[in-house]
């Protein structure tokens, strides 16, 4: 009999859905009553859960509604978003245990620690993180947010005391507030009145570049190892303040599939993650399958997903010593659906997650002692792993870049890894590490296994198929010299907080100004130059003046003809010198050892105007990450022009033009031909990743390709996708040799440099070896995957190539030197392109 109401309710919500009948009734249980004190969604935010996709703003107000009627729930604002949202968490746990909730949460963080010495887990409360909506258009778990903080709030009944009384559930009702906020706006603004289930509706097809991503069109679940997004950093703080046992990450999927939970695919989980970690996460997954079964829904798991790449959500806590689990609901997108399996309304999504979330805390109070315990053995474990080992510690740094080397220490301080000043300058290794310019990581210590996930260079998988990238080694994506040490013996004291970076220029001089390329900052610090009218040159080799030694890309500001007079110019460089966070140094004569400042080996710089080509046809992550490079490292102006109305504007007003993958189609021929000309004229254009064959097509750059002649002999049609999947480089690290005197590569210390490419795009070099300023060496597999055949192709092949046209050149870069916001040591290699384009 309840199984056939059941039936009948589903066959109700999956043909001819009806909104008007539509209440919470639906998504709750019903055998138990709800406190009437409590408001619901709907007496807050006007309507009802699942009849219009809940903008942030209404799942703010309705969160704090919540948490001033309950005393289950207290609520903290974590910090804001780019867009100024506010960055919610809930917690939901028994009054009792608000009482003493900080207690609760240093006794927990014990286990940890130190094991907790004499702390009998019988007694102690799990803790269970649960995120939604993390794509800001996979909104059914946000919305599912609003009817499950209800639940929490308003159910009486001994089940649902049991359950707080033991747990503390973290709710974070948004991982994404922009996104889900851009998306709410679209799906709403196309709903119709009589709801058209027809998959051709504007409803379904959101415009470029779609609510998945944050305010920079990052992929908010890609940054919870590299910590770079303010979303990320709020999150990240949580984590480490409470340590979950559990933490949830609640996905959409395509609409024509069903409903997906972790644990996936079983040969794709990394290495350093323990085996009882999957055990676990199969052992909870049986609670889920038990509440979907309940309510008719299909499902699967051991598909499709990995758990491989620690800076995603279901995967970040396998490495800190909980149980990540990834769920994926097939998308209604708007409000109602046509799908493979039937009519599929946004509120049968929204209770997919629900039930899932419910279950989820079900499975953490029946399993929170063996949880528990699973976490305190894995940090015990860890301390005595951490000992084993000839290695003491790492010792990473630049000894030209204080910026960049801070800016991965700041890494390390968010994910509460410990480390230390450096005491004293050494070599080692054939390379200089410099007191302020370096740090030392015990390996000693509760998070070694993610020091080893962010240090370790992999090579051999025992899968040849990623969901995402295969290798994040971040010392290389920093470009950072590091090295292991038997002893901690250069350490220095160990850094409570970092030191806010700070810049210096020394005098006032009346002859010139100097600083270096090589610091992070100094392409900000060009640009601001440029912009005031100040005329400053690039030095096109290396000298020595006044005890000093400066590398190739040195900039110089002389300080007679200038539109400032000399007070004015001091006072003007001392505050760029303190903005952007370098040395400026003041000289008093311009004859050097080497290229004398007058000579006509220094290059004028010119002031930029630099346009992005955006929209429809673009990849938008590779366009959002070289708007965020722009706007907020460099403070740099950067004007996103849009394919759709590309065609009527006037480029001649910029110097640069960079277009960012396009995918197969690349340009067409009226956008080439308008690129032409005003290359012609001076402009410099600047192309990434497949925008190389793109060029070539269209007579915008003569290059060669290497071209793949792989062809299948003994693979069966069932082989046909790993076969193919193999052929994918989804992301590794390969190394190139740099020539430092090309223009390209100023401000680089090191002729070796590791480039992140996720192409199969292998330019062959020019026939002249100065043409080839970069170029793959001979072994270029540094981490990662790659499979054999194409590896053969990197060889040697040429990742970037700059042809002059008229008066203007055309530059392209095959691999993304500006990957998700945490490639600092390519970042360079852009603004190169941009300010030094005319040396070249
Ligand atoms: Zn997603």
């Amino acid at each position: 009999m309840k199984n056939l109401l059941f039936v009948t309710v589903l066959l109700l919500l999956q043909i001819g859905f009806s909104q008007d009948s539509l209440d919470l009734s639906y998504y709750l249980p019903q055998d138990i009553s709800y406190d009437q004190s409590i408001p619901t969604p709907k007496e807050i935010i006007g309507h009802e859960v699942g009849e219009w996709h809940v903008t942030h703003d209404k799942l703010v107000f309705y969160m704090q509604a919540l948490a001033e009627a309950s005393d289950r729930i207290s609520i903290e604002n974590r910090g804001e978003t780019f867009e100024g949202r506010p960055l919610l968490l809930l917690i939901i746990t028994a009054p009792e245990n608000h009482q003493d909730i900080d207690k609760i949460r240093q006794d927990h963080i014990a286990l940890s620690e130190n094991g907790g010495g004499t702390l009998n887990l019988d007694t102690m409360p799990i803790v269970v993180y649960q995120g939604f909506s993390i794509h800001g258009n996979e909104p059914s778990g946000s919305n599912a947010g609003l009817a499950y903080a209800y639940y929490l709030a308003a159910a009486q009944g001994s089940q649902i005391e049991g359950l707080l009384e033991n747990t503390v559930i973290l709710m974070d009702p948004s991982f994404n507030p922009d996104g889900l906020q851009r998306f709410a706006y679209w799906a709403n603004s196309n709903k119709s009145h009589n709801l058209n289930s027809d998959s051709n509706d504007r409803e379904f097809h959101e415009v470029w570049p779609g609510g998945r991503t944050n305010h920079y069109w990052f992929d908010m679940n890609r940054d919870w190892l590299p910590v770079q997004l303010p979303e990320s950093r709020a999150r990240i703080a949580s984590f480490h303040k409470w340590m979950p046992n559990i933490l949830t990450d609640h996905h959409e999927m395509g609409t024509n599939s069903t409903f997906f939970f972790q644990p996936g695919e079983p040969t794709r989980v990394h290495p350093l993650t323990p085996k009882m970690n999957q055990e676990l996460t199969a052992e909870i997954g049986t609670y889920h399958a038990k509440a979907l079964d309940s309510i008719g829904s299909l499902y699967y798991s051991e598909e499709d997903y990995d758990d491989f790449y620690y800076g995603k959500g279901s995967t970040f806590p396998d490495i800190n010593g909980g149980v990540g689990i990834l769920f994926e609901q097939g998308s209604s997108r708007g409000h109602l659906q046509e799908s493979e399996n039937g009519i599929l309304s946004f509120p049968f999504t929204i209770r997919n997650q629900l039930v899932t979330a419910l279950s989820t805390v079900k499975a953490a109070q029946a399993m929170r002692v063996k949880m528990l315990d699973y976490q305190r053995k894995f940090f015990t474990d860890m301390g005595i792993e951490s000992a084993i080992g000839r290695d003491k510690a790492l010792v990473f740094g630049d000894s030209k870049d204080a910026a960049k080397t801070w800016h991965f220490a700041e890494i390390l301080q968010r994910q509460k890894i410990k480390f230390h000043h450096l005491s004293k300058d050494v070599r080692l290794n054939g390379k200089d590490y410099k007191k302020g310019y370096s740090y030392v990581v015990p390996k000693i210590q509760k998070n070694y296994r993610l020091i080893k996930a962010m240090f370790e260079k992999r090579t051999s998988f025992i899968d040849s198929i990623f969901y995402d990238v295969s290798a994040w080694t971040l010392p290389l994506a920093f470009n950072l010299d590091y090295t292991e040490l038997r002893s901690l013996g250069i350490a220095g004291e160990e850094v409570s907080e970092l030191s806010p970076l700070t810049g210096s220029l020394d005098a006032q001089s009346d002859y010139a100004y100097l600083f270096e390329w090589n610091e992070y900052y100094s392409p900000k610090a060009l640009n601001q130059i440029a912009n005031k009218g100040v005329r400053a040159k690039v030095a096109k080799a290396p000298f020595s003046l006044e005890g000093k030694e400066y590398g190739y890309g040195t900039i110089m500001i002389p300080v007679q003809q200038q539109e400032l007079d000399t007070a004015e110019l001091y006072e003007f460089l001392k505050e760029v010198a303190l903005e952007s966070k370098i040395e400026i140094t003041g000289v008093s004569t311009g004859l050097t050892k080497g290229i004398d400042l007058g000579s006509n080996d220094f290059d004028p710089i010119k002031k930029q105007k630099v346009a992005l080509l955006v929209g429809e046809g673009v990849r938008s992550y590779d366009a959002g990450e070289i708007w965020h490079v722009f706007d907020t490292r460099y403070d740099m102006n950067i004007t996103k022009i849009d394919t759709e109305y590309f065609d009527s504007v006037d480029l001649n007003e910029y110097t640069d033009l960079i277009v960012p993958s396009m995918g197969k189609d690349g340009l067409s021929k009226k956008q080439s031909e308008k690129l032409k000309a005003w290359v012609k004229q001076g402009g410099t254009l600047i192309g990434y990743r497949d925008m190389a064959e793109s060029f070539e097509k269209n007579g915008l750059m003569e290059l060669k390709f290497k071209k793949d002649t792989l062809t299948a002999k003994t693979i069966t049609f069932g082989q046909k996708k790993d076969f193919e999947g193999a052929q994918v480089t989804g992301g590794a690290i390969f190394e190139a040799k740099i020539d430092l005197s090309h223009p390209i590569n100023y401000g680089y210390k090191n002729d070796r440099l590791p480039l992140f490419r996720n192409t199969n795009v292998y330019i062959e070099p020019d026939k002249d070896s100065y043409n080839n300023p970069i170029q793959y060496t001979d072994s270029p597999l540094m981490s990662g995957y790659i499979s054999e055949e194409n590896l053969d192709m990197l060889k040697n092949s040429v990742p970037f190539q700059v042809q002059r046209s008229g008066k203007g050149r055309v530059v392209v870069f095959t691999d993304n030197t500006n990957f998700r916001a945490f490639w600092y040591g390519t970042n360079k290699l852009l603004m190169n392109a941009i300010f030094f384009g005319d040396s070249m």
